[in-house]
């Protein structure tokens, strides 16, 4: 292969890196972003008794949260779509559940349930 030959085939291992890099970023553009209206809609349709995912109670889930959350890239997809209340969804912050029961919650806190869920999510993403 000569000096030419070579450019040539660098040119084009190349752009096959490009593309494939731009490819990634075309399906992960939801990646990290808030949800549209139509996300948020569907949330609400999915579930009718706006029940808040981490403490229970029914007509709270005002909020559309990123179940993984959205500053490490969790999906603005409805897939990662979830209602939260005005209390667990801030006290989530980073996280995967609430740091904090809502006041006046009364109990274990996280619950078993949301212990395994965590325990969950974070194994399915490596996450230690
Ligand atoms: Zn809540």
């Amino acid at each position: 292969m000569d000096g030419v030959e070579i450019l040539k085939e660098t040119a084009l291992q190349e752009s096959r890196i490009f593309k494939r890099v731009l490819g990634e970023s075309a399906r992960r553009t939801k990646a990290g972003k808030a949800f549209g209206k139509g996300v948020k809609e569907e949330a609400f349709a999915e579930d009718p008794t706006k029940t808040c995912v981490f403490c229970q109670r029914p007509g709270t889930g005002s909020q559309v949260d990123h179940a993984y959350p959205k500053s490490l890239g969790g999906d603005a997809e409805i897939g990662n779509a979830q209602l939260a209340c005005r209390h667990c969804n801030p006290s989530k912050g980073n996280g995967i559940v609430p740091k904090s029961p809502p006041p006046g919650y009364k109990g274990q806190w996280p619950t078993p349930r949301l212990k395994a869920f965590e325990k969950l999510v974070k194994k399915s993403r490596g996450w230690k």
